[in-house]
């Protein structure tokens, strides 16, 4: 049976027979995509034409107004939503040309995501939780449990393997979620206000163990964010406003999310 690999075609660079160009891809490319919800006088236009190119290692933060198109774009990039045109280039892969399987084996292999309600199972202990995408990949259940463990382990929780999302904090249980989001160790991590619902201090935790993912273990990451002194833990932040990219700068950030 071919890999899922090879079905996607994402990592062999080789799909329909046909050979990605040479040189390091990007991990996302979007050139020129639309979005388009509705028609005649209901249309809205969620993106209008965004172009926007993330590499392997980055932590990109991503701000804008409500209703700029900043959930629009991050549903694009995790394939939970196709455009209505341009093009999205994954490792080289045109996206918007693979079948819906492809597109789920891509999501399921290459990105984890986190959103701001942990979307935990609430009978379910962690670390069943975070088996969960193991089990959608047909792990053995002893690789299973180790590597949920591991996970569990790597943002601080190995003591709170057995409690189920109820018997933790707001914080533990995010912590769980990005346990479920590494445990299949991603390429990039999508994060949509990851500390909406958390206090301050809480909040700045999150953002810790984000920036040492990031480091350590080289996810990618991009982040939606509200909360300027949380964006200032990236090393890029990109702005967007009516549904276009309006500023995207790099390096020391504290000035650009205040100012
Ligand atoms: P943000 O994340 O920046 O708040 P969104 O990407 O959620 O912005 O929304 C961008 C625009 O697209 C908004 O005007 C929103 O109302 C509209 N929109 C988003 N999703 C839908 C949908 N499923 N149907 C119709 N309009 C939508």
């Amino acid at each position: 049976m071919a890999s899922d690999d090879a079905r996607t075609g994402v990592r062999t660079g080789v799909r329909n027979g046909a050979h990605i160009p040479q040189g390091a891809p990007a991990l996302v490319q979007l050139h020129g995509v639309t979005k388009v919800y509705g028609s005649g006088e209901a249309t809205v236009v969620a993106l209008g034409g965004v172009d926007l190119r993330i590499d392997d290692g980055e932590f990109v933060a991503i701000m804008g107004p409500s209703g700029s198109g900043k959930s629009t774009c991050m549903n694009v990039i995790g394939c939970l939503d196709a455009p209505t045109s341009g093009s999205y280039l994954f490792r080289g892969v045109e996206v918007t040309q693979l079948s819906r399987n492809q597109r789920a084996l891509l999501r399921r292999h290459y990105l984890g995501f986190v959103f701001q309600g942990y979307n935990l199972l609430a009978r379910t202990t962690a670390l069943e939780n975070v088996e969960i995408p193991l089990i959608y990949r047909r792990q053995p259940i002893a690789e299973r449990r180790q590597r949920a463990y591991e996970a569990l382990a790597a943002v601080g929780l190995a003591g709170r393997a057995n409690h189920t999302p109820g018997e933790l904090s707001g914080g533990q249980q995010q912590r769980v979620a990005i346990a479920r989001a590494i445990v299949t160790e991603p390429a990039l991590l999508l994060a949509d206000e990851p500390t909406g619902n958390l206090d301050s201090k809480l909040g700045h935790e999150i953002l810790e163990l984000l920036v040492r993912l990031n480091g350590e273990r080289g996810i990618t990451i991009a982040m939606v964010t509200h909360e300027p002194d949380m964006a200032a833990y990236a090393r890029r932040l990109v702005r967007f406003h009516d549904g276009v990219i309006v500023g995207d700068e790099r390096g020391a950030l504290t000035a650009a999310v205040t100012g």
